[in-house]
């Protein structure tokens, strides 16, 4: 009788390690996955529309090449690269306030890098441009393109790196 116990307890303790291991796993994963649930919710419509013409007259070169061609910067090029002022960051074509100084950390990739955004500031599409598969990141006000993010940001943070473009930024320190 105790023999058959004893193997019932075994057989029960067995059952509970595997599925508190199960438990755990599936806590990582969707965890680790939050933050991209919440990035394909965000499917209000952009409220900022203009022309191309009309972008071009209140964007400098630059800045028209990223926000509205989805062009890149030259890495290491951008003026919030290496620039670590406590401020705010907003869409530099709508205004929109996107990031702020607090989630901003040196990645050394080339290219301003933050670990979080302002929640629903923007929006997610993959993009397979290049023979990559990336996310790309749109500013959701106007549609702007921004950047893209990756997860391999800091792991005691989010996990995830958002890569922006300086010229799709304009920075207002806080006073
Ligand atoms: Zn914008």
């Amino acid at each position: 009788m105790k023999l058959i116990l004893s193997f019932i307890v075994i057989y029960i303790m067995k059952w509970c390690f595997i599925l508190s291991i199960s438990l755990l796993y599936s806590c990582n994963t969707s965890s680790s996955k939050r933050q991209y649930i919440n990035m394909e919710k965000n499917t209000t419509p952009p409220t900022v529309i203009k022309t191309e013409a009309e972008w071009k007259q209140i964007l400098d070169a630059e800045s028209f090449r990223i926000l509205r061609q989805s062009e890149t910067e030259y890495p290491h090029t951008g003026k919030y690269n290496n620039f670590f002022q406590k401020g705010k960051y907003y869409c530099k074509g709508c205004q929109s306030y996107l990031f702020s100084s607090d989630t901003k950390f040196n990645s050394s990739c080339g290219w301003p890098s933050f670990y979080d955004v302002q929640k629903d500031a923007v929006r997610y599409v993959q993009d397979f441009s290049h023979g990559m598969q990336r996310v790309e990141v749109r500013c959701a006000n106007c549609d702007g393109h921004l950047g893209h993010v990756f997860e391999d940001g800091p792991l005691d943070k989010t996990g995830l790196r958002f890569c922006i473009n300086s010229a799709a930024l304009e920075f207002s320190p806080i006073e």
